[in-house]
C-alpha cells in the first residue's frame, strides 16, 4: 500500500533579528523530519512546546514555505506545485486548529463558513444543495440547523470545536491534521470531541495526523507515534509498543511524566529534575537531548545520533539504544 502523504527531510528555519534588524541567529523549527501516513491511519506527533509540532503542521498544509525537503501527496510533489495547481491538494488536506475561536472568522455566520467552500470547489450544483450537505454534517457533529445562523462567539468552546471539525470535513478530505484539537477544552468535553473525531474518521475513511503534547492521549488513539524534540525526530514506532516500551530516554521521560492515579505506584513515576528544554535559538551540539539526558556521555555532545531503523517499524536516534 502506498502512503497517502509522505514528508522527506522537511526543514524550516526562522531568522531571529534584533530590534535594529540585525540577524541574531536562526531557529531550526523543523530540522530534517521524514514521515509517512498510510490510508486510514492515525499518526500521532508528540513533543513539548517548542519542539516544532505546529510548524510541521503548517509545512504539511503548505501554509509555510519550506527551507528544504519534499512533501508528496498521493505521489505528487506538493512543494513543486504553483498556487493554482494547489487547489485540489488544499481541498484534500484540512486542519483542525487548537483554538477554534481564533481559527474561525468572527464576522462570518456558520452557514456561510460551510457552504462557501462547497461552492468554490464546485462540489455542488446550487446553494440549496450545499445547504443540504451542510445541515447533514452539522447534525452529524452534534449541532443543530438553528446553529447555522450563529456567529462563532455565540458558541461554547466545545461547540466551536465542533464547528471547526465540520469546516475541516465539509470538503470530504483524505487527510485531516489536528493540532492540539482538544487541549483548550475541559476534560469531559475533550473526550466527547475526541470520540467524535474518531467516529468520523471511521465513517469517512480519512487519515489523521494527531498533534499533541500529551503522549498518554496520543497513545490511546494513534496507530503510530513520532516523537519530536527541538525540531528533530527522536523516536517513531507503533503506538502501543512505543508507549509500553519507550526506547529513547526522552520518550521514557514523556511516558514517566504521565500522572499515575494509583498513589501506591505514583513514586515510580517521580522524575528527577531534568531542567527546561534548551532554547531553540542556541540548541545543544550533538544529541539535542544531551543536556537533560541522564545517560549522556562524551560522544552525545559531538555528533547528533542518526535515526536508526531497529526493525518492526521502530526507529530511534540515540547512541545507547
Ligand atoms: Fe542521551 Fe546520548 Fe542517547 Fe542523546 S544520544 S538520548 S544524550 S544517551
Amino acid at each position: 500500500m502506498e502512503p497517502v502523504l509522505e514528508g522527506r527531510e522537511l526543514r524550516k528555519v526562522y531568522p531571529i533579528k534584533t530590534p535594529l534588524g540585525r540577524l541574531k541567529g536562526v531557529v531550526r523549527a523543523v530540522d530534517g523530519v521524514s514521515f509517512s501516513l498510510m490510508p486510514s491511519e492515525i499518526l500521532g506527533v508528540v513533543g513539548e512546546s517548542g519542539c516544532g509540532k505546529s510548524t510541521l503542521a503548517r509545512l504539511i498544509l503548505r501554509l509555510e514555505e519550506p527551507d528544504g525537503g519534499h512533501l508528496y501527496f498521493q505521489g505528487q510533489d506538493v512543494y513543486a506545485l504553483e498556487e493554482k495547481a494547489l487547489v485540489p491538494f488544499r481541498r484534500q488536506v484540512q486542519i483542525v486548529f487548537q483554538d477554534p475561536f481564533s481559527s474561525l472568522n468572527p464576522r462570518m455566520k456558520v452557514s456561510t463558513m460551510l457552504t462557501e467552500p462547497l461552492l468554490v470547489h464546485r462540489l455542488v450544483e446550487s446553494r440549496a444543495q450545499a445547504m443540504e450537505r451542510v445541515v447533514q454534517l452539522m447534525e452529524r457533529v452534534g449541532l443543530s440547523r438553528g446553529d447555522l445562523d450563529k456567529y462563532p462567539h455565540e458558541f461554547s468552546g466545545g461547540q466551536r470545536q465542533r464547528v471547526g471539525i465540520a469546516r475541516a470535513l465539509i470538503l470530504d478530505p483524505q487527510v485531516v491534521v489536528a493540532d492540539e484539537p482538544t487541549s483548550s477544552l475541559d476534560v469531559f468535553v475533550q473526550a466527547q470531541v475526541l470520540n467524535l473525531m474518531l467516529e468520523l474518521m471511521e465513517e469517512r475513511g480519512f487519515s489523521y495526523i494527531f498533534i499533541s503534547h500529551n503522549l498518554s492521549l496520543v497513545g490511546q488513539v494513534a496507530d503510530r507515534i513520532m516523537v519530536l524534540y527541538l525540531g528533530r525526530v527522536l523516536e517513531t514506532g507503533p503506538a502501543r509498543e512505543l508507549v509500553r516500551e519507550p526506547l529513547h530516554p526522552y520518550t521514557r521521560l514523556l511516558v514517566d511524566s504521565v500522572p499515575v492515579p494509583d498513589p501506591e505506584r505514583a513514586h515510580l513515576h517521580t522524575l528527577p529534575p531534568l531542567g527546561d528544554v534548551p532554547s531553540p535559538l542556541s540548541p545543544p551540539s550533538g544529541c539535542p537531548f544531551h543536556p537533560r539526558c541522564p545517560r549522556a556521555r562524551g560522544i552525545c555532545m559531538e555528533e547528533p545520533p542518526p535515526l536508526r531503523d531497529l526493525g518492526g517499524g521502530r526507529r530511534v536516534a540515540c547512541y545507547l539504544v
